[in-house]
C-alpha cells in the first residue's frame, strides 16, 4: 500500500507515519529527515537546502524530487511506503504520477493552525534518528533522551514561532491545494488530529483499514 500524509507542519504526520509504518509494516519516508541528515552531512544537496528549511520555505522541487526517487527505488519500498511530508507542491504530485507511483491513501490531518503553534513549541526531536516527541504530548521516557535510540532530543530551528508562522503560510499557499487534486481522485480522507496521539492513531488505522 503506498499512503500520502498530509497536513500541515507540526500536524502529527511524522508521528501517525511511526504508526502506519509499524502497524503496516512498510517504510516511513520523510523528506524533511532526509534533508535534515544531509544538512547534518553536509552534502552538496544539504548545503543547498539549509537556507531555505532555517527560514521556513520549501527546498525547491529537483532537489527533492530527485530525493525522493532514490529512496522509493530501494528494496525495502516494494511492498510499499508511507510518505511524511511529500508531496507538497503540486510540481511534486505530478512527478509522482510520471514516475509511475500509484496511490492508494491520502490521509489529511487536520489541525487548527492555533493548536498548530501551541504544538510546535512542545515539540522535540532526536537528532540521531528523527523520532519526534512533545514535551506534553509525547514525552521522552528520560528527560532530553530519545526513546528509542538514546540520542539527544532537541528543539529544531525552524520549529521557533516566527519560522512556524512562515511554514503554515506555505503550507496553505503551496500544499493544502493537494486536497483537492486528491479529493477528486477519491483517495483523501480527513482525519481530525487530537491532543490525544493515540486517539488520532486509531482515527488514521482505521481510516486505512489497518
Ligand atoms: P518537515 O520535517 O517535513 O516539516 O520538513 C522540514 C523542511 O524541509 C520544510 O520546511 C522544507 O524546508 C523542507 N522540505 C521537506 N520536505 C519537502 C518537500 N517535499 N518539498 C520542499 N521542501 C521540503
Amino acid at each position: 500500500m503506498n499512503i500520502i500524509l498530509l497536513g500541515a507542519p507540526g500536524a502529527g504526520k511524522g508521528t501517525q507515519a511511526e504508526v502506519i509504518s509499524e502497524a503496516a509494516g512498510i517504510p516511513q519516508i520523510s523528506t524533511g529527515n532526509i534533508l535534515r541528515e544531509a544538512v547534518k552531512n553536509g552534502t552538496e544537496y544539504g548545503l543547498k537546502a539549509k537556507d531555505a528549511m532555517d527560514s521556513g520555505a520549501l527546498v525547491s522541487d529537483d532537489i527533492v524530487i530527485g530525493i525522493l526517487k532514490d529512496r522509493i527505488a530501494k528494496d525495502d519500498c516494494k511492498g510499499g511506503f508511507i510518505l511524511d511530508g511529500f508531496p507538497r507542491t503540486d510540481v511534486q504530485a505530478q512527478a509522482l504520477d510520471d514516475m509511475g507511483v500509484r496511490i492508494d491513501k491520502v490521509v489529511e490531518i487536520a489541525v487548527e493552525d492555533s493548536a498548530i503553534q501551541k504544538r510546535m513549541s512542545g515539540r522535540r526531536v532526536c537528532e540521531n534518528c528523527g523520532a519526534s516527541y512533545h514535551i506534553d504530548y509525547k514525552p521522552t521516557e528520560i528527560d532530553g533522551k530519545c526513546d528509542k535510540c538514546d540520542g539527544k532530543t532537541v528543539q529544531r530551528k525552524d520549529d521557533r514561532p516566527d519560522t512556524v508562522l512562515e511554514r503554515l503560510s506555505v503550507y496553505h499557499k503551496q500544499t493544502a491545494p493537494l486536497k483537492d487534486y486528491y479529493g477528486k481522485q477519491g483517495k483523501l480522507v480527513s482525519v481530525a488530529g487530537r491532543e490525544e496521539i493515540s486517539e488520532t492513531s486509531a482515527a488514521v488505522l482505521e481510516a486505512l483499514g489497518i
